[in-house]
């Protein structure tokens, strides 16, 4: 019989404490819960990844290893799951050729329009494609854009070959590529680049013509640097390697293309009109324009093209991104933009009894806006789909239909199943979420005096009217404003104006081998106490002496790397990832061994490790509420609030003289009992004698600034003006304002 419920039993991914679970089918289920309590866990890395394997498990193996690839989760059994569409906040691609009208497929209708109407007539829909050889401006090859080596970054001129003066990967000593450098005869590989001439360093890097004129020419085939970096990276096809990309990051820049200027089409397509626009400039027009202008088209033959690119614009104005343009780069989208673009597609499709995921679907959004988001997850539900969403804002937790809680708290304290009932039901329960829920915080009342102030003068940026605005130095100073009123791009104006350090969600690092231990620099402190407690050498405890495991040298995996593809990595069989010698596992400190301590929490570390050094280096992060991580937990799996928390943690640590910093929406991924957490930090920042500039839509944070700046009236062309500057008390007549009022009598 067809099931109605999904039914987890036995769930143990992550924290979750082998967790039993029914969920109603066809519903909105909200999960709740303190940070770090196991949200994620069940509601991605089980009842996601859980119907992504199983999907993927019908595909022949061709097709699955082109698929995400989803780890099955550890859990007793899962039943009842449908197709999931997982809708998260992770950045839409890096790849240039996505735009806000690609993703949405706007752009395909609109190409359509064009097509059909366009004057002079050009073609079929392909030539207004800048993803078609017939549409694309040959020159930037439909980017908008040229990449360029950049290559005053290829070269170390301090270093001679030998010494990897090329610094891009497999051209240095050892790398694949090297010898046919320094082997060839051609080039000194002894002698610091700098004293070269410039003909052998231009031979180098260019080979040809220069290479040709050389006294000691190189062979035939030479092909120099950028010759050989152009044509292995910037000539290949378009699915590029994280690590191709990561390169070529590093390692170019790019330009407006000369030819189109950025509107990606050649001549012909690019100056062809409908309405008098040509498809560039309905590209730039803010999508709220847009949506006015096109049903204008009167075209019988083209009703259906109009009627379904009306509907496409009109959705992204009802989620409140009606101020972007389509042409707009999904690469420079934020999170909370990312994630709502990601939704409009999903509204126009026809799929029914999907299950929809959503993490945090209200970021970037000021209350003002979470209606039209709320409206959104009612619309899929009511189209037939189970609707999962995690989220903080008790706005969405009013229109579940269910609501999960998670906890009680983080990590090894969560990872149970503490409620689940109705919204009204958990107002009057006793959980974590239902006691910050009864709590009111006031307006701060006696808001701290300025030291002084910075000035943002006549900031233009996007948006921005021609802004001037002083910010206060030595207290707290909030922007807000509806999405899109340019709360961001007076942030970046402030940043480029003067000396300031950007909090930001981006990920602390990429490199899976980081983790607290490396990143806090605790390593050689942990080491001594080793050594000192058993009367050891503390070289015993490092991963590259005699005490690491021989055959994975100290790694806990094997690494293959394969060129230039992505390297395969497996737990080292010998130590079964454990890293060290039986030997060294045998020294304890507390009844750990120098293994086990990758298992301790912060917390724990702080108490079980007696170390000042170590305790000086855990504390801060122990302060930002991240005390539930583990010591060896690999930086990479961290939210992006966490990587926020662990940047605030390194600064309260490392900060000289008083600085600027600037964070943008600190309380993502936040439960409502952690924004007190995190609001003591900056508190703690402010005390420290730092001026701290946050962006927010989060009431309890506005209520405790010192300073407002309320940024509006609209977004996109209708903000970019300061609607108010001064103490939040004084507020009144903005969206902000309204919204402050209406959360009070709430
Ligand atoms: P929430 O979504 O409620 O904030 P999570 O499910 O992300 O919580 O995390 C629950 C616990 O599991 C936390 O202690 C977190 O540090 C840990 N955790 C999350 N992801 C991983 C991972 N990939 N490896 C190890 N521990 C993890
Ligand atoms: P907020 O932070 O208040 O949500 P933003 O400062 O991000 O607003 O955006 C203000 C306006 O500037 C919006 O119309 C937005 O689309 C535009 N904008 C922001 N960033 C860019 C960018 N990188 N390129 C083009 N337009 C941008
Ligand atoms: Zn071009
Ligand atoms: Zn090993």
């Amino acid at each position: 019989m067809y099931q109605r419920k999904i039914e987890i039993r036995g769930a143990r991914t992550n924290n979750l404490r082998s967790l039993d679970l029914v969920l109603p089918r066809g519903q909105l289920v909200v999960f709740v819960g303190v940070s770090g309590s196991g949200k994620s866990s069940l509601v991605f890395d089980t009842i996601a990844a859980e119907a992504g394997y199983q999907l993927n498990e019908t595909f022949p193996p061709f097709v699955r290893n082109r698929l995400p690839k989803w780890a099955r989760p550890e859990a007793s059994q899962i039943d009842g799951l449908s197709p999931v569409v997982v809708i998260d906040q992770r950045r839409i691609g890096g790849n240039a050729r996505s735009t806000v009208g690609t993703v949405t497929d706007a752009w395909t209708y609109l190409r359509l329009l064009f097509s059909r109407v366009s004057t002079p007539y050009v073609g079929e829909s392909n030539h207004f494609s800048f993803n078609d050889p017939a549409g694309m401006c040959r020159t930037c090859s439909g980017l908008g854009e040229v990449v360029v080596s950049a290559v005053d970054r290829f070269l170390d001129l301090d270093r001679s070959l030998k010494d990897g003066a090329i610094l891009l990967p497999g051209f240095g000593n050892g790398g694949y590529w090297y010898a046919q450098y320094a082997d060839i005869g051609t080039f000194d590989p002894d002698t610091p680049l700098r004293d070269w001439t410039q003909a052998e360093r231009d031979a180098l890097l260019f080979g040809g013509e220069h290479a040709a004129r050389l006294g000691r020419r190189p062979p035939k085939d030479y092909e120099g640097v950028v010759e050989r970096f152009e044509r292995i990276y910037l000539r290949t096809p378009d699915n590029l390697s994280d690590r191709k990309q990561e390169v070529i990051a590093r390692f170019t820049r790019s330009t407006v293309c000369p030819d189109c200027h950025g509107d990606r089409l050649n001549e012909a397509s690019r100056t062809a009109t409908v309405l008098g626009h040509t498809i560039g400039e309905m590209a730039r027009m803010e999508i709220a324009e847009l949506a006015a202008l096109v049903p204008r088209v009167s075209e019988p033959a083209v009703a259906p093209v109009v009627a379904a690119l009306t509907a496409r614009l009109d959705a992204l104005v009802t989620i409140g991104l009606g101020y972007l343009h389509l042409g707009r780069a999904t690469t420079t989208l934020s999170g909370g933009e990312s994630q709502r673009v990601k939704t409009v597609k999903h509204l126009g499709s026809s799929l029914v009894e999907m299950i929809y995921v959503f993490d945090e679907p209200t970021v970037g959004l000021h209350p003002q806006d979470v209606a039209a988001m709320t409206t959104l997850l009612q619309r899929l539900r009511d189209k037939g789909n189970t609707v999962l969403v995690v989220e903080h804002d008790p706005a969405v937790m009013a229109i579940a239909d269910q609501i999960v809680e998670i906890g009680p708290d983080a990590g090894d304290g969560g990872g149970r199943l503490v409620f689940q009932g109705t919204f009204a039901e958990l107002r009057r329960a006793d959980t974590p979420t239902a006691t910050a829920l009864a709590r009111q915080r006031p307006v701060k009342e006696r808001p701290r005096t300025p030291r002084g102030a910075v000035t943002i003068a006549a900031a233009t940026r996007n948006n921005l009217k021609n802004v001037t605005v002083d910010i206060p130095t030595g207290v707290m100073t909030v922007f807000t404003g509806v999405a899109g009123s340019g709360k961001s791009s007076l942030a970046a104006e402030l940043v480029a104006q003067h000396d300031a350090v950007v909090i930001d969600q981006r990920p602390v690092s990429t490199n899976r081998r980081s983790t607290p231990i490396t990143y806090t620099g605790i390593a050689a402190p942990i080491r001594r106490l080793f050594a000192r407690h058993n009367g050891v050498p503390a070289g015993l405890f490092s991963a590259n002496s005699e005490g690491a495991c021989p055959d994975c040298k100290g790694l806990g995996v094997i690494y293959t790397d394969l060129a230039f593809m992505e390297g395969q990595e497996t737990v080292c069989d010998t130590c079964q990832g454990r890293r060290f010698t039986r030997e060294v596992l045998r020294y304890r400190v507390d009844g750990l061994s120098i293994a086990d301590v990758d298992d301790l929490t912060i917390a724990e570390a702080v108490r079980r490790l007696a170390d000042p050094a170590i305790t000086r280096a855990l504390r801060h992060l122990e302060e930002v509420g991240l005390g539930y991580l583990r010591l060896g937990q690999p930086l990479s799996t961290l939210s992006g609030g966490e990587c926020q928390r662990v940047k605030i943690a390194k600064e309260l640590r490392d900060a000289t003289g008083p600085t600027l910093y600037v964070l943008d929406e600190p309380t993502t991924g936040l439960h409502l009992r952690d924004i007190d957490t995190l609001l003591n930090v900056l508190d703690n920042l402010v005390a420290h004698g730092h001026t701290v500039v946050v962006i927010e839509h989060n009431l309890d944070v506005i209520r405790r600034a010192d300073w407002l700046v309320d940024l509006g009236p609209g977004p996109g062309r209708h903000g970019g003006q300061i609607l108010y500057q001064g103490p939040v008390a004084g507020l009144t007549g903005t969206a902000t304002a309204r919204a402050l009022r209406d959360a009070a009598v709430r």
